[in-house]
């Protein structure tokens, strides 16, 4: 199955069309350089993707935490993260990078704070 990754290692952005299956890829074929090469091979086999949102705040329905995951979470798995923050709700304070969502969804990755509130 072909699949046109967009690179976004560098603002060239280069168009780079991937040939493979669930589990190799055939052929690479557009990218500038090999850093593109191998963010498109990665993207098609396993796409990952920074978390950006926020958590609720213990007893204050005035504001949010802005969040996010400390590393690229799985695609699939989003959805099931989003859950998981979507009942979450943090006691204050709060400073940046504490972690927020120890392995979530198993993945080993963190949600941590990206501000300090309280
Ligand atoms: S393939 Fe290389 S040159 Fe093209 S966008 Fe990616 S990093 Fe930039």
């Amino acid at each position: 199955m072909k699949k046109e990754i967009i690179c976004t290692v560098c603002p060239r952005g280069c168009h780079i069309l991937v040939d493979g299956d669930e589990k190799s890829v055939f052929s690479v074929d557009g990218y500038g350089c090999k850093r593109g090469f191998e963010y498109a091979s990665a993207e098609y086999l396993s796409p990952v993707r920074i978390l950006t949102t926020t958590v609720k705040i213990f007893g204050i329905d005035s504001d949010l935490l802005p969040v996010r995951s400390a590393k690229p979470l799985p695609k699939n798995k989003l959805s099931e993260c989003m859950d998981i923050i979507k009942n979450t709700e943090v006691k204050l304070p709060v400073k940046r990078y504490d972690t927020i969502i120890s392995d979530i969804c198993g993945t080993g990755i963190d949600i941590v704070a990206t501000k300090d509130i309280g």
